[in-house]
Parts: C-alpha cells; sequence; structure tokens
C-alpha cells in the first residue's frame, strides 16, 4: 500500500521494495533511509521532487511528480536569472522548500 504524503506528491510502498538502496544513493536531500527490511521514509518533507528515486527503483515502489515540486521551481529561476521565491510553488512559509533542506 502506498503512503503518500501531503506535503509533496512523494509516494513510497514499502510492501514493493527490495531494499537495493538506490534511492538513498541517488536523492540528494536524504529523504530515504537504510532499514532492516526495507527502506525508511526518514525525511518526506524534504522531498523536492526531483524523480530520482522513481526513476531508479527497480521494482517501482516509489512514485512522485517530479516538475512539479520546488526542483522545478529552482531549475526555472536559474534559466530565467530570476529569484526563486517568485518561481517557487512548494508553499513553503520560509520560501522554497519551507526550510526542509538538510543545510
Ligand atoms: S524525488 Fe528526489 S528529493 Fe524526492 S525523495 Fe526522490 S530523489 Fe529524493
Ligand atoms: S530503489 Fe525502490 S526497491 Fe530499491 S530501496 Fe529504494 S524503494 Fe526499495
Amino acid at each position: 500500500m502506498y503512503h503518500s504524503y501531503t506535503e509533496t506528491s512523494l509516494k513510497y510502498d514499502p510492501d514493493r521494495c527490495i531494499n537495493c538502496k538506490r534511492c538513498t544513493q541517488v536523492c540528494p536531500h536524504a529523504v530515504f533511509a537504510e532499514g532492516k527490511e526495507h527502506v525508511e521514509l526518514a525525511r518526506p518533507a524534504a522531498c523536492m521532487e526531483c524523480g530520482a528515486c522513481a526513476k531508479n527503483c527497480p521494482v517501482q515502489a516509489i512514485e512522485v511528480q517530479s516538475g512539479v515540486g520546488c526542483a522545478w521551481a529552482m531549475i526555472g529561476a536559474a534559466l530565467r536569472g530570476k529569484d526563486m521565491d517568485t518561481e517557487c510553488s512548494c508553499g513553503g512559509e520560509d520560501g522554497c522548500c519551507g526550510g526542509n533542506s538538510p543545510t
């Protein structure tokens, strides 16, 4: 069964996970953490919807709508040379990512 998180479009089904740990290696925000039987969603609110985890998961245990969140805003702002705050659609009170970035 998928678990979805209101902060982002990220959905993860631990029952499908084969514990290959690819998602822990590709995620830039350490959203997934290693676990005994399957990975754990350690920081779901830190997801910037880049889509790397879902693309690298061999069993489709992860779904995310990439291109709709902060990553899209950051890329768009960089291309336009504009301030990201005017582009971001994440809804966070503290600006893009709502202060959820790891550093
Ligand atoms: S979509 Fe990107 S930021 Fe979000 S959990 Fe997957 S790899 Fe991490
Ligand atoms: S990439 Fe998929 S199968 Fe591999 S650890 Fe992550 S969720 Fe599990």
